[in-house]
């Protein structure tokens, strides 16, 4: 055989190994989120092979009779489900529907507010000095929100306070970015929209993690309460294909089709809009139980490892108003969250270290750092409630502090698994979700 077809079939030895182990993990990624075979089916279709240039209708491409109507489904049913005057479904990421959010809103260099990474902010938030794609790809200054950590929230007086002392220094604020990658409670949009009016600076959300807890209003409503723009993935409590989405007023629309094309992307996943025209359906009719879920479990997994000892953030606000659950786990015997990580995967159980906000205070980094962040989306999808969570903040508890043996609770977990095999909240839900599938 030659070593070219050995790896081939190396691949696709690999592609079956990670299904198969994926259906018997409990995966706690709070970023993920497993989509309905549904999805699969959509994403798969020959539309994964077209271009279909600019906007349904007006296309700079021949062959999409069909793929013009897919994306104005797409386009209709998220404009309904998020109550938006405008929706554009191009962005083949949350990081491109940020950078058209920019494109859109500021000149290269203008200066935003946005989180800083230790207090949840994102990386395309960031500035240039640590790679952020706001900083390196844009020449955005990016000045941070000044953030309570006891609150764990964005600190309102201290960032308005900021915000007026650039103003007295001459350094003007373009624009204000709500969101993030850790958050667990909602922004404080609505109280940033007098100071936005006063010094003529617009409002975005990236909503990546809790689009799908807005959706259902079950969050904040960014648009109501004063954002210009939401960006968001499709992909994290929105279980769809991995794309991105913008929402807007109808006022910007011109502006932001422009910064998706032909700003920002010539080919705009075409497989991925019918996937995500297919997840908006299925949020239309399961979004709001799903969601309801998706959030009594968090804060039941949360409450589960605060009885065991852990230390939860955030107990006197009751841990969490999302599907994350932060946790400081400097106190455990293993001491940070890297260690954790390491063990528990070892154990069937995924999940990713995380920095605390007080972290580079205490000497430590993201290679190391305190805290671990869970979600409890993809779990919630297999049809668990509370009680699963309390088992699963059990495993945890034997893998990293009584430190039993991992591969006797791998087993255990699998098992556990066994019969959590289905996606609910969907049309369909006889399939397998993790079904390994191959045309050939
Ligand atoms: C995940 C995330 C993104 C990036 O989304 P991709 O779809 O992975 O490009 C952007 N912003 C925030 C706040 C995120 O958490």
């Amino acid at each position: 055989m030659s070593d070219h077809k050995k790896l081939y079939d190396q691949v696709f030895d690999l592609l079956e190994k990670h299904d198969n182990w994926m259906s018997k993990t409990i995966n706690l990624i709070a970023s993920e989120n497993i989509s309905s075979p549904a999805v699969r089916s959509a994403i798969v279709s020959d539309f994964r092979d077209r271009y279909a240039e600019g906007w349904p209708g007006e296309r700079v491409y021949a062959g999409c009779v069909y793929i013009d109507e897919v994306e104005k489904i797409c386009i209709d049913l998220a404009q309904k489900l998020f109550k938006a005057e405008f929706a554009d479904v191009r962005p083949i990421s949350g990081v491109v529907a940020n950078l058209m959010m920019y494109t859109a809103f500021m000149k290269p260099m203008d200066r935003m507010m946005a989180m800083a990474i230790a207090h949840g902010g994102h990386i395309s938030h960031a500035r240039r000095s640590i790679g952020g794609t706001a900083g390196a790809v844009r020449g955005h200054k990016v000045r941070t929100w000044d953030f309570d950590e006891e609150e764990f929230n964005i600190d309102v007086d201290a960032s308005k306070k900021q915000i007026r002392g650039l103003y007295e220094d001459g350094k003007d604020v373009e624009f204000l970015l709500f969101g993030g990658s850790v958050f667990p409670f909602p922004h404080p949009v609505e109280e940033f929209v007098d100071i936005a009016q006063e010094y003529d600076m617009k409002i975005g959300y990236d909503s990546a993690h809790v689009s799908g807890l807005i959706a259902a209003g079950k969050f904040q409503d960014p648009l109501r309460e004063g954002a210009d723009i939401m960006t968001a993935s499709t992909h994290k409590t929105m279980p769809g294909p991995q794309h991105g989405i913008v929402l807007s007023k109808k006022e910007y629309a011109e502006e932001i089709k422009r910064a998706a094309f032909p700003g920002l992307m010539s080919n705009h996943h075409l497989h991925n809009v019918a996937g995500l025209a297919v997840v908006l359906a299925e949020l239309q009719e399961f979004g709001e139980a799903y969601m309801t879920q998706i959030l009594k479990n968090a804060k039941a997994l949360a409450q589960a490892l605060h009885e065991r000892g852990w230390g939860v953030i955030a107990e006197h606000k009751g841990f969490t108003e999302s599907h994350q659950v932060l946790v400081d786990v400097s106190g455990t015997p293993m001491k940070n969250g890297r260690k954790v990580e390491e063990e528990l995967e070892k154990a069937n159980i995924v999940i990713n270290r995380n920095l605390l906000p007080w972290d580079k205070k205490m000497g430590r980094d993201y290679i190391k750092p305190g805290g671990i962040r869970l979600g409890s989306s993809e779990m919630t999808r297999l049809g668990m409630k509370e009680s699963e969570m309390d088992t699963i903040a059990e495993f945890m508890h034997r893998v990293v502090v009584k430190g039993e043996d991992v591969k006797k609770i791998a087993a255990e977990v699998e098992t556990f698994r066994e019969d959590y095999q289905k996606v609910h909240y969907a049309f369909d839900t006889e399939t397998d979700a993790y079904k390994h599938l191959r045309f050939m």
